[in-house]
Order: C-alpha cells, then sequence, then structure tokens
C-alpha cells in the first residue's frame, strides 16, 4: 500500500509541466512532457503487447484485470489524496468525493471485468446460420478531461481491457498526475505495454487524434476537441467514441415535495462544484412550486462548506482552471446585468489565491441568456419558471446538446412519460446524473456519438467479426 508521497515521487519527472493545486495556486509536482516521437515508442509498445494479452482469453484477462482492481483499492487512500490536490474535490465527505473517485475506479474496471460477452447466434432458421463475435480493435487511444481525471480514465481503460486490447492514455494537462498515478498502480499487475500513460498539452492529444496506430479512440472532453478528433481520426478510419458536453435540463413537475426534493437537485447540479459532463445545468421549476423549490434550494447551498478539498468538513472545492472561473464570473455577471434575481452567491473574492466560486443560485433568468444556453461548467444554477409543460420540454430541447436530462414528480409514470419527450441519451427520474457500470451512458447531437459502460459499451472497443455458413 502506498502513501501519497510515495506514489507522487513515483510519477513526477525533474522537468516537464507543472500541475498545480487549484486550491492554493501551490506546485503539486511536475508530469513529463511526452513528445509525438514519445508516442511513436508508446504505440508501438502497445502492438507488441497485444497479441499476448488478447490470447490470455476472456477468462485470465479477467482474473488480472480483478487483481488489478485490488491493486487500486489498497493504494485508493493515496489516489484519492492526489486527486483532491490536483483536481480540487473535497477527499472525503458527503458529495462524491476524490474517495469515492477512487473506490469508483476499482469498482468499475471490477464491474466491467465481470461481464458476459458470448459470441452470438443470429440466426438459425435451417437455411442460414450465422454468428456474431467481438475481436478487439488492437490499441485504443484514450483522451480525457480533468472534471473526473482517473475515473473516465478508468471508463476508458476498463471496457477496453476487457476485450483484449491495450491502451495509451493522454489525459488533460490539468490533471496529469492522477492519471498517470492509476497507470502506475495498474502497472504493478498488468504487463508491460498493455496500460501506459503519457502527460502532455494539446499538440499531444492532437499527435493521438492522428495516430494511425490506434484502431479506436475513445474521447471525453469539450465538443470542439471533439468534432476536431472526428477528422483527424477520419484520415486513417480510427473507430471514434465521442463523450463531449453537455447542458442537461432538470423539469420539476408540480406535485413535488420542495424539501424533499431539493438536496437531490442541488447535488445533481453542484456534484463536483458543478463540474461534471451530466450535470444539472438549468432548472425548469413549474411556477406553483417555484418560490418553495428555490427557498429550499437556498438552505442546502448554504449548508455545503466551499473550502479546500483536503480540509475536514468541505463539501465543494475550487474550480481546477482559472479559465473555467473566467467561464462561470462572465455568465452569471451577464445574468446580473440582465436582470435576474440573485438568490446566493455570485460575489467571488477575485484577488483571493485559488480559483474558488461560491455555489450561485440564480432565479427569475430569461430563457435566452447565456447562462442557460451555453455549458456554465461549475456552481451556478440557473432556474426557470414555467407554467406550461409543453412549453418546458420545448425549452429543455433547445440547445444544440443533448446528454442527459431530468424529471421530478411525485408521480413515476407521468415523470417518465416526459422523460421520452426529452432529446437525450439519458433522463433521470428523482435524480440526476447517477451513473452505473451495466447501464450505458451517451450523448446525442453536439454530445457525441457511441456509448461506454456495460455491454454495449464492450462492443463499442471491439470489431464485430460474422461466420456465417
Ligand atoms: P477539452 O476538450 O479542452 O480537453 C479534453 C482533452 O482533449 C485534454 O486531454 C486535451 O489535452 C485534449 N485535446 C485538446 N485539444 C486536442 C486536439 N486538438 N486533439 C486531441 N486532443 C486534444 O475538455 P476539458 O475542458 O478537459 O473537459 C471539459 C468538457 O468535457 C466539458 O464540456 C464537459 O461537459 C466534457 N465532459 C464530457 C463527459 C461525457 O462523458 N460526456 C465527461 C466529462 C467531461
Amino acid at each position: 500500500m502506498e502513501t501519497y508521497e510515495s506514489l507522487l515521487a513515483a510519477i513526477v519527472a525533474e522537468t516537464g509541466d507543472a500541475s498545480t493545486d487549484p486550491a492554493t495556486d501551490e506546485v503539486v509536482g511536475i508530469a513529463p512532457a511526452r513528445t509525438p516521437a514519445d508516442l511513436d515508442r508508446a504505440v508501438a509498445a502497445a502492438h507488441a503487447a497485444q497479441p499476448a494479452w488478447e490470447a490470455l482469453g476472456h477468462e485470465k484477462r479477467s482474473a488480472l484485470l480483478m487483481d488489478a482492481a485490488d491493486a487500486v483499492e489498497r493504494s485508493a487512500a493515496a489516489l484519492a489524496e492526489l486527486i483532491s490536490r490536483e483536481q480540487g474535490k473535497p477527499l472525503g465527505g458527503g458529495a462524491p468525493s476524490a474517495m469515492f473517485e477512487a473506490g469508483a475506479c476499482a469498482a468499475w474496471l471490477r464491474a466491467t471485468a465481470s461481464i458476459e460477452l458470448a459470441p452470438e447466434v443470429v440466426i438459425d432458421d435451417g437455411e442460414t446460420y450465422a454468428t456474431i463475435e467481438y475481436k478487439p480493435v488492437g490499441v485504443v487511444g484514450a483522451i480525457g478531461p480533468w472534471n473526473w481525471p482517473a475515473m473516465i480514465a478508468m471508463w476508458q481503460i476498463a471496457p477496453s481491457l476487457r476485450m483484449g486490447n491495450t491502451v495509451v492514455v493522454k489525459p488533460s494537462e490539468y490533471t496529469p498526475l492522477s492519471v498517470l498515478a492509476l497507470g502506475a498502480i495498474l502497472g504493478q499487475v498488468l504487463p508491460d505495454g498493455v496500460v501506459q500513460v503519457l502527460s502532455g498539452g494539446r499538440e499531444l492529444g492532437a499527435a493521438f487524434a492522428s495516430h494511425p496506430g490506434f484502431g479506436k479512440i475513445m474521447f471525453t472532453g469539450s465538443t470542439g476537441t471533439g468534432k476536431a478528433i472526428a477528422r483527424s481520426a477520419a484520415d486513417h478510419l480510427a473507430r471514434v467514441t465521442l463523450e463531449l458536453g453537455g447542458n442537461d435540463a432538470g423539469i420539476v413537475l408540480p406535485d413535488v415535495d420542495p424539501a424533499a426534493v431539493a438536496p437531490g437537485l442541488f447535488w445533481g447540479a453542484f456534484i463536483n462544484t458543478g463540474q461534471t459532463c451530466a450535470a444539472l445545468k438549468r432548472l425548469y421549476v413549474h411556477e406553483d412550486v417555484y418560490d418553495a423549490v428555490c427557498d429550499a434550494l437556498v438552505e442546502v447551498a448554504a449548508g455545503a462548506p466551499l473550502g479546500h478539498g483536503v480540509d475536514d468538513g468541505v463539501q465543494l472545492g475550487p474550480l481546477t482552471t482559472a479559465q473555467q472561473f473566467g467561464v462561470v464570473d462572465r455568465l452569471v455577471e451577464d445574468a446580473k446585468k440582465s436582470g435576474a434575481r440573485i438568490l446566493l452567491g455570485g460575489d467571488p473574492d477575485r484577488d483571493a489565491p485559488g480559483n474558488f466560486y461560491p455555489a450561485t443560485l440564480v432565479a427569475d433568468i430569461a430563457a435566452d441568456r447565456p447562462l442557460v444556453t451555453e455549458e456554465q461548467f461549475g456552481p451556478a444554477l440557473p432556474i426557470i419558471k414555467y407554467r406550461d409543460i409543453d412549453k418546458a420540454v420545448e425549452q429543455a430541447n433547445s440547445v444544440g446538446v443533448g446528454l442527459g436530462g431530468s424529471v421530478w414528480s411525485a408521480d413515476r409514470e407521468k415523470a417518465r412519460a416526459v422523460a421520452g419527450r426529452i432529446q437525450t441519451g439519458t433522463v433521470w427520474i428523482n435524480q440526476h446524473g447517477a451513473v452505473h457500470p451495466f447501464v450505458p451512458f451517451g450523448g446525442v447531437k453536439n454530445s457525441g456519438y457511441g456509448v461506454e459502460f456495460g455491454v454495449d459499451g464492450l462492443k463499442a472497443v471491439a470489431v464485430p467479426q460474422v461466420i456465417n455458413g
């Protein structure tokens, strides 16, 4: 079992790119700045390792992945401290925390290793006999964001390895250490070349997307970068899964108990200080319960302490990047100027160290303000009043992205009927953002294409082979 210090010492370099703590602006460690030549070497090593990894077969591979999950669990406390210091989320505590993220890496790997994917008989009617079986694509290139650095890397790594691929991972330049640490822990158990993590910036990401050695690119990040990756990957026809940005709407029906739904609404929006792809980013509340829901949200928000993630009792951390602080600040200032009512927050100390932005609730905001129409990816929730459910659904569907959404009601069937009209990859009822290793997850419209998780997620990192006859 590692300590935080020994885990960090195993991955940092003498020179490279400094990764800083978003709460203090202090350097956490130096990540190696890898080059396209390093990528060539890593892809060659991944190709060299792949045939033996595939040849192990599902059973032996799954057993090794279970051992790797045990190794992650043994180092979870050290990994969590690194995630908290580098990304900013609370180390422990009530809200999904860095301990949750590190633990989820182990749990996700175990669950994915346990999924069965047997050959299917497609037709057997006496004339035609055809089966379909899923084979590895070869080497997967995985590019990730900074908000849930280790967990999202694991979402890409686990199915890829399970299917017999080898993987080369490029973490975000803002959170390289968390993913390098995860790679180092997996490397204690898995054969050389099976998982490699290369840290570097956008140029390295671009080199990944255009590298002919990858049979598949798994990408999680912004819509703009996703489109650039799809264009580059087209040159060599690499398969691509794109998990991109979202602007999830929640619709609250008039029959809810405001106090009962408020904690779920609040944490659906403010999980990880709002820096979650499928967080609740716009809330539509029926006029009958509007004031009561606003009051109940203020009460929950006022009880969620903001601070340095490693300090006791903190539930909301800083924004991971100064750039994201700027986005949230711009959107809230625009809302204020437009005459929207700030119920709480909206008053950051811009001169203090770190990227702290307080939890902000914005009422009586017009539906066309950028805080509603753009992805804020931070702790500021616009609350829009509606009278007519058709209008609320129309507004929920009016944006260019379609990752998640939610409907809140005392009547499950009524909620499910509204859910079916929302144009997103997932719609939750009376909750927002829950993911499960067996339940497919993905976006529509500009939120991307392809799904992760479950059997469909395994098929996404494989190629089908039909044997007919
Ligand atoms: P980003 O697109 O700026 O960066 C993501 C990764 O892409 C980084 O590793 C970066 O170095 C790399 N990159 C940058 N330019 C590249 C290029 N031209 N070619 C290849 N790679 C390149 O995204 P971000 O700011 O790190 O993440 C936030 C965004 O990610 C938000 O929009 C959020 O909604 C989205 N997100 C989506 C999901 C999902 O599952 N759908 C999950 C988490 C985050």
